[in-house]
């Protein structure tokens, strides 16, 4: 049996450690598929049990310097329970961790910068000096110097430096190389040739440059690289926030009615059926349907729906929402992982640590980088060496080539190129989920801003999906009770929201419902179903021509050319009467058409309801085109039509007998009705069936693309321009070198530009 399941891991510093590791478990027998995201620091494992597990796994990369964050699960808890501590425990703790590794590093940035202040002094004081604008230091002040920095580097090396003397020793162990160890071997090797100068100075000072050393690279570049580091992790925790924010939505306790009187018990331990007393003002604990009571409740933080939601007796009211000023009971029908909250958080979490297809490039990039780069740098040496002593000594030569040397090693890291992409996506699926638009994953995010065509399902989608009765054209001899009731009594068996409307009808109207036999639907035409001896069908024009019954036409036209759907009540010989039912417009329709035109999308509407009432809706709302009459496996169809023109399709339905074509879709997009939501079925679910969501989302995905395309752009740049920048290509021509201090600065900033682009999406409006 294979187990999926998501673990937090320690210790990743870069892109390129997500490459190693993944490496490292794909080679482990018995695992099926290992997705390592270094945005969320977490890692999807697909395994089979019965050959490894996730504390052999652990162990497998702890000599690399990482490690797995094994949930406690204590074999005494249950499976929901386990599965609701998972998520709903983890997440917090990591942020802990996460806390106080940025603590660390704030005191080991906050300790390195006076002496990478101080290096820069006496650096710049010796250049200002060489270019004869100031005089030297004094030969006291000198010497001090001399001897301070060499203690000052040693200091930044091995204490703030120690993750990239980690990175060298791992390669040097395991041939396994990531962006820590370059920046290791650059700043060591830039140390050990200072160490050993400064140890051999008047062996060497015949050959070499004894006055220059690298001791103020070795100390500005850790101390840059440190800071920008530091300032990028703080950058990353705030991608995450909209996790947190969804788990600060938990209510820690809930009021239970147990053994006949009211006690408050932790929210986790409700169990399914327990009545639930709600006060006012208070958090709702786990899911439910109102038995007694009613009150408002405020569902913004779940639904993006700013108004608070009535919920009477019956309604379904969700885990995390608040209710306002009135007080219900209610019993408990989702609990734990069960809860919407909990898939909710799951989805935003699993959509968060999922790859984008664009990321395909920087990984491949960032995967082949490093062992490129490392040879570059190399060459680069050999060449300055080779190259350069015919012209210009060894002195020189050495010196150009070792800061070519560490120039390459230091700007050449892909940390920022491995941050472009997953930043942008936690930030855009964490606002989309802030929202109400929940994304399954990344590569949805992505098609979706590709979008021109978007079909959407007529009832539920563009209407309220709520129709009501309107009229009663009957041809019959009976009541129009009667009618009502034969219908209504085969109604009460379908899902159709037709059928609804029907019901409440016949409710209302105190209308006794009677026992019907052989019940069947037709699909995509309506239903039969038989009472006492007759057999009655119950449907659209389809079934009455099916019957080769005649009904008045006219009439007919008359009620559906304003956008009412007709349902034909017959018996085998003759129709006894039209019902027909209205379903009022999304006052927010109209509007989202507008502007899924104004975006050039082509609006394709498309429903199982008559000719007229299709074309009336449509109208209304501002689309042109229309597919009325389609059974169910027509939209299928139309989707693929679609597709195979070259349009990339999304397609927006309620999920009720249109998921096959929600699932041929480029994008498929659920809309949920208030609360009562199947998040799983679709790439997309706008939570409150809201359509002008839709705009949004897509609006959305534009933003988390271009964002990304940004951060792309400007990771890739500096590593361009840098490379031949720091190899010294330029060097014969203009004379310039890049200084390993800058290749610091600029490593530092590019990380920092590409979390701080990303992070900047959060305040964009959507
Ligand atoms: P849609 O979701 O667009 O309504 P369906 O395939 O569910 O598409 O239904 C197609 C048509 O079949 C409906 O528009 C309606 O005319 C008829 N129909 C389906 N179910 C019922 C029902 N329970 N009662 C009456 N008519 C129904
Ligand atoms: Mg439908």
């Amino acid at each position: 049996m294979n187990t999926s399941q998501t673990y937090n891991i320690k210790g990743m510093h870069c892109a390129s450690c997500a490459g190693i590791i993944t490496k490292t478990f794909k080679k482990v027998p018995g695992v099926e598929s290992a997705d390592v995201s270094y945005g969320t620091e977490s890692a999807k494992l697909v395994f089979d049990e019965t050959k490894t597990c996730p504390e052999e796994l652990s162990k497998l990369i702890e000599p690399l310097g990482y490690s797995l964050l094994i949930p406690q699960t204590a074999a005494t808890m249950g499976v929901s329970e386990r599965e609701h501590g998972a998520h709903l425990g983890i997440t917090p703790s990591k942020k802990q961790e996460k806390l106080l590794e940025i603590r660390e590093m704030r005191t080991k940035v906050i300790s390195v910068i006076p002496l990478a202040t101080f290096s820069i002094f006496v650096m710049g004081w010796d250049i200002l000096a060489q270019l004869h604008l100031l005089n030297g230091p004094n030969a006291i002040l000198d010497v001090f110097f001399h001897h301070l920095l060499p203690i000052l580097a040693t200091y930044t090396l091995f204490v703030v430096g120690k993750p990239y003397l980690l990175g060298l020793y791992h390669f040097l162990r395991y041939r396994k190389a990531n962006m820590d160890t370059l920046i290791g071997i650059g700043t060591s090797a830039a140390f050990l040739y200072s160490l050993i100068i400064t140890a051999f100075e008047d062996v060497l000072r015949p050959y070499l440059n004894v006055k220059h050393t690298y001791y103020d690279v070795t100390i500005v570049v850790i101390a840059f690289i440190a800071l920008g580091k530091y300032l990028e992790a703080r950058a990353k925790l705030k991608t995450g926030d909209a996790i947190e924010k969804l788990l600060h939505l938990q209510a820690k306790t809930a009021l239970v009615l147990r053994d006949g009187r009211e006690q408050e018990i932790p929210a986790n331990q409700v169990l399914l059926g327990e009545l639930i007393i709600v006060k006012p003002g208070t958090r709702i604990p786990v899911d439910g349907v109102v038995t007694e009571g009613n009150s408002f409740v405020d569902e913004s933080m779940v639904t993006g729906e700013p108004m608070p939601a009535e919920k009477a007796i019956g309604m379904n009211v969700v885990a995390g929402t608040i209710n306002t000023t009135g007080s219900f009971t209610f019993k408990a029908t989702k609990i734990g992982s069960e809860t919407l909250i909990a898939k909710i958080i799951k989805m935003v979490e699993d959509a968060q640590g999922s790859r984008a297809p664009i990321q395909a490039l920087a990984d491949k990039t960032s995967s082949v980088f490093v062992p490129i780069v490392l040879i570059l740098s190399f060459l680069a040496l050999a060449a300055w060496l080779i190259l350069g002593i015919p012209s210009l000594g060894i002195a020189k030569a050495l010196s150009y080539g070792l800061t070519s040397f560490v120039g390459i090693l230091v700007i050449a890291c892909p940390c920022a190129l491995g941050l472009a992409t997953p930043t942008a996506i936690i930030v855009g699926v964490g606002k989309g989920a802030k929202e109400g638009i929940l994304i399954k994953d990344a590569a949805t995010l992505e098609k979706l801003h590709h979008v021109d065509t978007v079909i959407v399902d007529k009832t539920g989608t563009i209407t309220k999906g709520k129709p009501e009765l309107t009229k009663i054209l009957n041809n019959s001899e009976q009541r129009d009770e009667e009618i009502i009731a034969i219908l209504a009594s085969i109604e009460t068996k379908s899902e159709h929201p037709i059928a609804h409307a029907i019901v409440t009808y016949a409710n209302a109207k105190k209308i006794t419902i009677v026992p019907v036999q052989n019940f069947e639907s037709i699909k995509g035409k309506g239903l039969k179903g038989t009472i006492g001896t007759t057999e009655y069908f119950a449907g659209n024009t389809k079934l009455i021509t099916d019957l080769h019954l005649s009904f008045d036409e006219a009439r007919l036209l008359q009620e559906t050319s304003q956008g009412r759907t007709p349902v034909i009540l017959a018996t085998k010989e003759k129709v006894l009467a039209i019902i027909f039912v209205a379903d009022a417009i999304k006052p927010e329709a109209i509007q989202a058409i507008k502007d899924l035109h104004a975006l050039k999308i082509n609006v394709v509407m498309l429903t199982g309801d008559t000719k007229s009432t299709a074309h009336a809706i449509a109208k209304e709302v501002g689309i042109q085109e229309v597919v009325s009459d389609v059974m169910p496996d027509d939209k299928l169809n139309k989707v693929e039509e679609l597709q195979s023109q070259g349009h990339i399709v999304a397609m927006a339905g309620d999920g009720v007998n249109d998921a096959p074509a929600l699932a041929k879709a480029d994008v498929g997009i659920a809309m949920g009705t208030g609360t009562d939501v199947a998040i799983e079925t679709a790439g997309i679910t706008l939570l409150n069936g809201d359509l002008s969501k839709l705009v949004k989302a897509i609006h959305l995905s534009k933003i988390t693309m271009s964002t990304i395309k940004q951060n792309l752009f400007w990771a890739f740049i500096y590593n361009i321009i840098g490379i031949p920048l720091a190899a010294g290509l330029f060097y014969p021509l203009f004379g310039w070198l890049l200084n390993p201090i800058f290749a610091g600065l600029a490593m530092a900033f590019s990380s920092v530009s590409v979390v701080s682009n990303s992070l900047r999406l959060k305040s964009k409006k959507l």
